[in-house]
């Protein structure tokens, strides 16, 4: 298991979180901010991004829009949308790249591994093997562009009728 866990501590590079910067979560909230690219759901209460470090391809965070830090801060409305997202984005995965299985969870703080403040679920499809392809994915550059395109698929995927309504 440990082997499972450890990978999400480089979900986001040390630095990412600058006072320049601001939150990249908060800004990927933004329509017309820089990660539009990755952005594969914007709804009311959440938005749901691909991960540029990723854990295994297809690796999304669903975040609240609002700069929430903890769980426990979390309004009922906002743990049910939060949830809600990512039940799409499990379907949409699904549809788009057939996974076995999900890896669903939170890093809370940054001893259990999470690298940036704002509160964020990962989802992480799971492939019968993948274990031993993770340590070597871990040591590749992910080009931005095979991101952008999986963000694609994925935001394709999401306009299909068949997905519940966004909260
Ligand atoms: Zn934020």
């Amino acid at each position: 298991m440990r082997r499972l866990w450890a990978p999400w501590r480089m979900s986001y590079v040390s630095g990412e979180e600058t006072a320049e910067d601001g939150c990249f979560l908060c800004r990927a909230g933004d329509r017309g901010s820089p990660e539009d690219g990755l952005v594969v759901e914007l709804a009311a209460r959440t938005v749901t991004v691909a991960n540029r470090f990723p854990y295994s391809s297809g690796h999304v965070v669903v975040a609240p829009r609002r700069h929430a830090t903890g769980l426990e801060e979390l309004a009922p409305e906002e743990s049910a949308a939060i949830l809600a997202a990512a039940q799409r984005a499990i379907a949409a995965l699904s549809l788009v790249m057939r996974p076995e299985g999900f890896n669903v969870g939170f890093n809370l703080g940054r001893a259990a591994g999470a690298s940036i403040d704002h509160l964020h679920l990962h989802v992480v499809p799971r492939w019968g093997g993948d274990t031993n392809f993770m340590p070597v994915l871990a040591d590749v550059k992910v080009l931005p562009e095979h991101l952008e395109a999986t963000a694609a698929r994925l935001r394709e995927a999401l306009r299909a009728p068949a997905r519940p309504p966004a909260p």
